[in-house]
């Protein structure tokens, strides 16, 4: 099974990380799809699925936490893996991502070391990879 390219969305309203993102995964070997809101990613997941994706929290309109469930209850989506992608380090935050649906959890200022070895991993615990 190869990783190498699969397609994976960020959705992420803050450019310069959606830019650092973008870079890294994609010097990788990974076809990325960008979305810079809740309703413009999960309108992209359910048109074109991705192999992954990885959404901020903070998000303007709908937030992560109510997307990821949007997500996960269609039946177009629910099999993608999802990570949240946030600066929020606070007790439980991970926890309560988790119970929103979150498969994973990456925290910003982003590793630039270990971005792709963690998307790598999340990839390939799923089987979903083209
Ligand atoms: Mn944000």
């Amino acid at each position: 099974m190869s990783t190498r390219h699969a397609t994976i969305l960020i959705i992420e309203d803050n450019p310069l990380n959606l830019e650092l993102a973008t870079d890294l995964l994609e010097a990788a070997g990974y076809t990325i799809r960008q979305a810079r809101s809740a309703e413009e990613g999960v309108a992209l997941a359910r048109a074109e699925p991705p192999d992954l994706i990885l959404m901020d929290l903070r998000l303007p309109g709908t937030d992560g936490y109510a997307a990821v469930k949007w997500l996960k209850q269609d039946p177009r989506t629910k099999h993608i893996p999802t990570a949240a992608l946030t600066a929020q380090a606070m007790t439980g935050d991970e926890e309560r991502a988790r119970e929103a649906g979150f498969d994973g959890y990456i925290t910003k200022p982003i590793d630039t070391r270990t971005l792709s070895q963690t998307v790598a991993r999340l990839l390939g615990g799923t089987g979903s990879a083209p």
